[in-house]
């Protein structure tokens, strides 16, 4: 069975990748500086023989990490709004220089290497919804640059890794996933409504609440990262997300219903380049890795808050 290396594989999309390819044999290195990420998600599998887990900024190196390596997936980055704005430096070097390390050691090992990009590489974006040819409408000095960039950067320095050297390499971008292991304080809106509406505290809608997104269980986005490592379409992105789009105001009023709670909701300000819209067209993915979404909003919710409720003790 491949050998496999996750980097950022604590994290909460990362560590779900950690045990799917675990249950299907795989061993597992996941390397990870615990910058959001955490050994509780990964508790559970510490004790598998498959699976090694090392503490490390992945910026600093990895060519003394043993391989080879058959397949590498690169999860590594701060990826909630408030996270990268409190490390916006950490950010860019994961994007750029920690890409580049890890692109060393597949090109080192003739893996195949994925690239975790995002739907921020489109910025807020002018075309709805959003195709992969879309090159994208992003604020390089606004205060979500560190992210959006390093992540531009980081598709830029996998497709010149594959042009210049070979490597073999996919690219998804991930829109908007939530589910278990998201963290408490994480920031995101699911998870902010979420643990507001189970304290009954006011649920802090920013602006209006007229902004979209399109929400995707975590499971589902795995089984598209999984489909995309094993087809054979190098150097073409690929968007990875749930097109069932809805504003922030009616994911606030679904979390109050689903949780029975009596929060109120409240507006604050909007952050600076919120992007307004953003639905995933998903027709790539559908043709070339016959995926799509299967799980509903609402038993994904469902699944989200029992895990919250669990993590709060309420
Ligand atoms: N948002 C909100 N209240 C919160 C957190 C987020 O209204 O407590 C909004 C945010 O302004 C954005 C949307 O919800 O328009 C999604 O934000 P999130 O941080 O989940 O992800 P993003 O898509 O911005 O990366």
């Amino acid at each position: 069975m491949p050998a496999i290396l996750i980097t950022g594989g604590s994290g909460f999309i990362g560590s779900h990748l950690c045990d799917k390819l675990l249950s299907e044999g795989h061993s597992v290195t996941c390397v990870d500086n615990l910058i959001t990420g955490s050994r509780k998600n990964v508790s559970h599998i510490a004790g598998n023989p498959g699976f090694r887990f090392i503490e490390r900024d992945i910026v600093n190196g990895l060519d003394d990490i043993k391989g080879p390596f058959d397949l590498v997936f690169h999860m590594a980055s701060p990826a909630s709004p408030p996270d990268y704005l409190r490390h916006p430096i950490e950010t860019l070097l994961t994007g750029s220089i920690g890409t580049h390390k890890t692109l060393d050691v597949a090109t080192r090992d003739k893996s195949v290497f994925l690239l975790a990009s995002t739907s921020e590489v489109y910025g807020d974006p002018e075309i709805h919804p959003q195709t992969e040819t879309y090159w994208g409408n992003v604020n390089s000095i606004g205060p979500r640059s560190c992210y959006d960039e390093a992540k531009r950067y980081a598709e830029a320095a996998t497709m010149a890794y594959h042009r210049s050297r070979g490597t073999d390499i996919r690219i998804v971008r991930i829109f908007n996933t939530y589910g278990p292991r998201m963290r408490v304080n994480d920031g995101r809106a699911v998870a902010n409504f979420i643990c507001q509406a189970l304290q009954g505290e006011d649920i802090t809608v920013y602006g209006d609440g007229s902004q979209t997104r399109s929400l995707c269980f975590v499971s589902d986005l795995v089984e598209g990262i999984v489909r995309m490592m094993k087809s054979g379409s190098p150097g073409v992105p690929v968007n990875l997300g749930n097109p069932v789009e809805m504003t922030m105001l009616e994911l606030a009023e679904m979390v109050i219903k689903f949780t029975g709670s009596k929060s109120r909701i409240i507006h604050n300000s909007l952050p600076e380049d919120d992007p307004k819209k953003r639905k995933p067209d998903i027709s790539r993915a559908r043709e070339s890795l016959g995926w799509e979404p299967k799980v509903k909003l609402e038993e994904g919710l469902m699944k989200t808050i029992a895990y919250f409720r669990a993590e709060l003790g309420v």
